[in-house]
């Protein structure tokens, strides 16, 4: 008998037809490079996926952090012969020694003498015959034991499952320029994208020097944390001073936010065009700020010309923040160094923007050779 980690994956995966081999291909060198320099051994028996290594709980603990994964469990591996899955399920239950308990069999190996029901009377008697208050649920048991029949059969509860971070395997769609800034939203939006499968690429717009070095490192840190999840990250540093001071020296005060954000979005999507990168993604939420009412956000996505994706557009603060907790980002996000935004807002930034009157009051800078001279001078990071 040994412990070993069972993976279960995203039911979406099985629903991707031909397209269902390249989704396992991914997710299986995901899991590999998460896993590098640990010792293990990954095998599959009939579809289902398993690794057995020393160090179990090290392991499940890298493993369930992969997107795609649905839930891992730690369960029982012996052979698939009806006296070692009694001597499992005995042992299993007296870990837990519920009130009720019911057997549960999948039965994949058809070659297994036993019918799936035959196999659950016979494991839930024996663990009867060795328990006198054991007692048999079969609707609602206060605990499950499962036993699953392939080549090998395997045993464990519910209380052995772990929850995995769910999504799709990275990598396997597609790829978004994220506009990350040092705040709390950005890093979420940009964790979500990920956890569905599309690649990440970061830009930070610095406007150094009204902007500190701690605000430049607070954003690269959030990109290492964002890299922890995607194996690895560039991270692009855009120098964006000339145009802010371009846009406060030639635009009306209320309209500085607005036309700095339509910048920000031709910016992403030169470096996207540039990258090979097919989207941009931000941080916002719909009512959040001034800049982020219906409005804001049309004339803002107007300056882009390829999609843009906001994936916290309908959540609330408070479960952005829970997110942000969760995923590692939030203590890092509420450092208190200002970001370029904070400097050059405006008393009272239009909420209402019209896309004609922001266009020509745009198009009185030199658009396209600000443009271009903030990407000459972009410093990329590989991290
Ligand atoms: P965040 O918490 O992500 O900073 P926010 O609520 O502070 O967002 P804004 O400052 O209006 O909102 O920014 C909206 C979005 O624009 C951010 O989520 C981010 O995607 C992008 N953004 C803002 N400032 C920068 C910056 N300096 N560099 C890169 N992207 C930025
Ligand atoms: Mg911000």
């Amino acid at each position: 008998m040994r412990k070993l980690i069972l993976i279960k994956y995203a039911s979406e995966i099985f629903l991707k037809g031909l397209n269902r081999n390249k989704f396992e291909k991914k997710l299986k060198e995901n899991i590999k490079n998460v896993l590098r320099g640990m010792e293990y051994e990954f095998f599959i028996d009939q579809n289902r996926w398993f690794i057995h290594g020393e160090d179990i709980e090290a392991l499940a603990d890298k493993v369930k952090g992969v997107f795609g994964i649905k839930e891992i469990c730690i369960v029982q591996e012996v052979l698939a012969d009806l006296e070692s899955i009694k001597a499992a399920a005995l042992e299993v239950y007296n870990n837990v020694k519920p009130e009720t308990f019911k057997i549960e069999t999948n039965r994949a190996n058809k070659n297994f003498p036993l019918k799936s029901i035959e196999v659950s009377m016979e494991v839930g008697g024996f663990i009867i015959s060795h328990n006198n208050d054991a007692k048999v649920d079969v609707k609602k048991p206060q605990c499950k034991i499962i036993v699953e029949i392939r080549e090998k059969a395997y045993v464990y509860t519910e209380y052995n499952k772990i929850k995995g971070a769910g999504g799709l395997p990275y990598g396997t769609n597609g790829g978004t320029m994220l506009m990350l800034s040092g705040g709390i939203d950005s890093p979420v939006a940009g964790y979500l994208m990920a956890r569905r499968g599309v690649e990440l690429s970061c830009v930070y717009y610095h406007s150094h020097p009204y902007t500190s070095e701690q605000a430049k490192e607070k954003v690269i840190d959030l990109a290492k944390i964002l890299a922890g999840y995607t194996g690895r990250l560039k991270l692009y540093i855009v120098p964006f001073t000339e145009i802010q001071l371009a846009i406060m020296d030639k635009c009306r005060e209320d309209e500085l936010t607005i036309i700095m954000r339509r910048f920000m979005m031709q910016v992403a999507c030169r470096l996207a065009e540039k990258t090979g990168v097919h989207s941009v993604t931000t941080g916002e939420s719909i009512g959040q700020v001034a800049s982020q009412t219906m409005e804001g956000l049309i004339v803002s996505s107007d300056a882009a010309d390829r999609p843009v994706f906001r994936p916290l557009i309908a959540m609330d603060k408070e479960d952005i923040m829970d997110i942000a907790s969760n995923i590692g980002t939030y203590e890092t996000s509420i450092l208190p160094y200002e970001d370029c935004c904070t400097i050059f807002t405006p008393k009272h930034p239009k909420t209402k923007p019209r896309l004609k009157e922001i266009l020509a009051s745009q198009g009185k800078l030199e658009v396209d050779e600000l443009i271009e001279r903030a990407i000459a001078e972009t410093e990329e990071l590989s991290l």
